[in-house]
């Protein structure tokens, strides 16, 4: 049976070594398009999907087959076990969603009612507990930013440069093939210096259209920085910052195969090695979700899946204009939530390992974890109380709300990090360097002599503080922490967009309206008192 994942491999391109054209290639696979038939894809069928010869290096080792490799191996079977989520069938209704008779993840509903709103936030959920929210890229997370594109297509046909259908096709062609799509949409940092490189006559870092023809674009440079690109299906390049007006070529928006040729994916280090194992790294060795650069070469790219070209201004407004980031930042928030649940229930077994959880100071810091992961999760449900009416009949979650949360995420982040530490004291360096040592009579004895705690034997003990270590410690925390402050932008930008978004003009005039209520020389009794009014 003809599937999705079939047909997207060589979904526009030949594959290396065939002499197809280009034109012949885009006929077999419309051929192949009629013999498809739309299903969820399984666990097992998704695992088969990725292995498209895609080009991974690992410094300069090119990674044969993603999934098995010991870098990528383990995170592909947490992913392949999302996907096996959705044909749970005690799941199916939370998973999924019928439209006109075929079956589609819930993560690309268009919600139409504040129950829809409801819906895409209970299978975020789902996801986010599988993971306690320490993958931000799982295939809910870029769904959510092409949902809320398709929610308002008429912002594509507002200036040149955008296509409104070439955007509608490429929702319809990620849903119905139940894809799994990341984002690349920051240029790379060596871009600033853009006078080096004009100056010294060498081609510039940041990713540009270098050449058109009638039948798409010839692309060069490169962008950063693809959570979950090794996993991934797709994936699309655009500007999330702001272009200058002269950035035209840069400007270009489109969403692309990860196996296009002249793409090379160059992987951060992996934090998952060969000879780690579950014991040490409990979390590292399932979460891992990869970082790539994205390396474009002479890529070319076919106009019907450009959806932005030479407009700075409308490359970045897509985001904000249409409910994109909204719905997407809304996945990004429950995701958090359920980090911060895993962290408050880490925290207090620590509390109890270390025998300090009944101290009054200790109660108190887990009193104010508890504090903190009940508001930021009801700032969660807040934006689905709070919902907000959107253009086309659809609604979104609270805008104001969102971003509030993951302001409030990516301020505290560290610091709850560092109440865990705190709470753990030196405890996780007082084991020996594996568990191996059980495997030695001798051994054995004096460590579980020595380190039993009361109740606590010693092997659970160990296994407790490397897991909180792998929360708050290793390298794969290091890098939770770089992703939770910067995932959406940098600082100053989450803060811009609280400002845009903040009603002012009501503020304003709700002061204003107060003051202009009592003048000099007035006794509090001589005017009834100003109501402050809400519209937002
Ligand atoms: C782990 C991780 C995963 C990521 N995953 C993705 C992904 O999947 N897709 C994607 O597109 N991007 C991803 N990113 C990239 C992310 O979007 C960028 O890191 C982020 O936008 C910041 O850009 P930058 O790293 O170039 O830092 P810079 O912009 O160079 O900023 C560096 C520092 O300088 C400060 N700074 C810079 N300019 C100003 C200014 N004008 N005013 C004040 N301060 C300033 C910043 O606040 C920051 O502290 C990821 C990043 C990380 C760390």
């Amino acid at each position: 049976m003809a599937r999705g994942f079939d047909i997207r491999v060589d979904f526009y391109f030949e594959p290396a070594g065939n002499s197809l054209s280009f034109a012949a290639a885009r006929r077999r696979s419309q051929r192949q398009i009629k013999r498809f038939i739309p299903m969820l894809m399984s666990g097992k069928e998704y695992l088969q999907s990725i292995r498209d010869g895609r080009i991974i290096y690992i410094g300069k080792e090119r990674v044969k087959d993603q999934t098995t490799h010991p870098a990528f191996a383990d995170g592909a079977r947490t992913y392949a076990a999302l996907f096996d989520m959705k044909s749970d069938p005690a799941l199916r209704d939370v998973m999924t969603f019928e439209e006109n008779g075929e079956r589609y993840s819930m993560y690309y509903l268009q919600p139409r009612s504040q129950e829809d709103l409801r819906r895409r936030n209970r299978a975020h959920r789902k996801i986010a507990d599988f993971c306690f929210g320490l993958m931000g890229r799982t295939p809910d997370a870029f769904a959510g930013n092409l949902t809320g594109l398709s929610m308002k297509p008429e912002v594509f046909d507002s200036e040149p440069g955008g296509s409104r259908d070439n955007l509608l096709a490429i929702y319809r062609h990620i849903r119905r093939n139940d894809l799994f799509a990341t984002y690349a949409i920051v240029p790379p940092q060596g871009a600033r210096n853009k006078d080096y490189y004009l100056a010294k006559g060498l081609p510039q870092p940041a990713l540009r259209v270098t050449a058109e023809d009638d039948k798409g674009v010839t692309l060069n440079g490169m962008k950063m920085l693809a959570s979950g690109a090794a996993y991934a299906h797709e994936v699309l390049i655009g500007n999330v910052m702001p272009l200058a007006p002269d950035q035209l070529k840069e400007s270009v928006t489109c969403v692309i195969p990860l196996n296009l040729p002249g793409l090379t994916l160059w992987s951060r280090e992996p934090f998952n090695r060969l000879g780690l194992t579950r014991f040490d790294r409990p979390l590292t060795t399932r979460f891992d979700e990869s970082d790539c650069m994205l390396v474009f070469k002479d890529a070319k790219v076919p106009w019907e899946k450009v959806i932005v070209h030479d407009n700075p201004g409308l490359s970045r407004d897509i985001y904000i204009k249409t409910a994109a980031h909204v719905i997407s930042n809304h996945q990004s928030n429950v995701r958090f939530g359920s980090k911060l649940r895993f962290m408050l229930g880490v925290a207090s077994l620590i509390a109890r390992f270390t025998g300090a959880r009944d101290i009054p100071a200790v109660r108190d810091t887990l009193g104010r974890l508890a504090a903190m992961e009940a508001g930021y999760n009801a700032m969660i449900d807040g934006q689905i109380e709070a919902c907000q009416p959107f253009d086309n009949g659809f609604v979104i979650f609270n805008r104001r709300y969102m971003y509030a949360a993951i302001h409030w995420a990516m301020e505290n982040h560290s610091q709850l990090l560092d109440v865990v530490r705190e709470l753990m004291g030196g405890g996780q360096f007082q084991f020996p360097a594996s568990i191996d040592v059980l495997e030695d009579p001798e051994l054995r004895e004096l460590f579980e002599t020595f380190w039993t705690a009361g109740d606590f034997a010693a092997a659970d003990r160990m296994k407790l503080f490397k897991l909180a270590w792998d929360l708050v410690g290793s390298e794969h925390a290091s890098r939770a922490t770089s992703y939770e402050k910067f995932f959406v932008g940098p600082a100053f930008a989450v803060r811009n967009y609280n400002f845009v978004n903040a009603p002012w003009d009501e503020l304003h005039a709700a002061i204003e309206g107060f003051m202009e209520s009592y003048g000099t020389g007035e006794r509090a009794a001589d005017k009834p008192p100003v109501h402050l009014r809400r519209t937002s």
